[in-house]
């Protein structure tokens, strides 16, 4: 059977990087969130970490020579053999030729790209009640999803905090970068006829279902 290699496509903020947790916990692959990878070489002051950091706090994207090497790294592991779940990425066009160029060295393809979007005042609402766990990485919402107790993550006892990143002046920044940089990935991916569009208004259950169907729907035709 081939590779399963899903791309998760969309705005920040709109409730990708659940999905993809909850998909890849399902069907045993990785999870591949480039957000998170930064965010760990910040934590760990990687010299990766410190020459991305000053662009992720501006809610601008990374420079594509970086993000493609740490990627092409990753995917390169064993625990990739079935198959990955790529979250964040790609994010540019370069990225994704990238992307495309060492599959197909191996023969291999993207499946599919599941695309999320939202309407905006959704998404600023959602990205700006977000808090995120310092030690494990688990995600709240201060008014959909809370901690059981104040700044307490639910899972590992850990700090919860809002992201840099995720404050309100940030955000427009972050979005911009995305519909100037992300968005021409949707036509392009519509084009190849891999492109499966989910409306990411509803709730995290109700949206699963339908993205779990989906790829279960694509594995019986493989
Ligand atoms: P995220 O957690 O996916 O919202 O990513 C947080 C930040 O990490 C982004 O705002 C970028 O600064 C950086 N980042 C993550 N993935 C990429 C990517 N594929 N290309 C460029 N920058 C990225």
């Amino acid at each position: 059977m081939s590779k399963q290699i899903f791309v998760f496509l969309g705005p920040p903020g709109v409730g990708k990087g659940t999905q993809a947790a909850k998909l890849a916990a399902d069907l045993k692959l990785p999870h591949i969130s480039t957000g998170d990878l930064f965010r760990d070489h910040l934590k760990r002051e990687t010299e990766l970490g410190l020459k991305a950091k000053g662009y992720m706090n501006e809610g601008k994207l990374v420079p594509d020579e970086l993000v493609v090497d740490l990627v092409m790294d990753r995917i390169k592991n064993e625990d990739c053999n079935a198959g990955f779940i790529l979250d964040g990425f790609p994010r540019t066009v370069a990225q994704d030729e990238a992307l495309e160029k060492a599959l197909s060295a191996n023969g291999e393809k993207v499946s599919a790209a599941l695309y999320f979007d939202a309407p905006r005042d959704t998404i600023v609402e959602r990205i700006s009640g977000r808090r995120t766990c310092r030690g494990c990485g688990a995600m709240y919402h201060v008014k959909y999803a809370p901690t059981k107790q104040d700044g307490v993550c639910d899972a590992c006892g850990g700090e919860t905090y809002q992201r840099e990143d995720d404050a309100a002046e940030k955000v427009s920044e972050r979005l911009s970068e995305y519909d100037n940089k992300t968005g021409p990935l949707v036509p392009h991916y519509r084009e190849k006829g891999l492109l499966k569009e989910f409306d990411a208004q509803g709730g995290v259950d109700e949206i699963y279902a339908q993205v779990k169907a989906f790829a279960e729907g694509l594995k019986s035709q493989a």
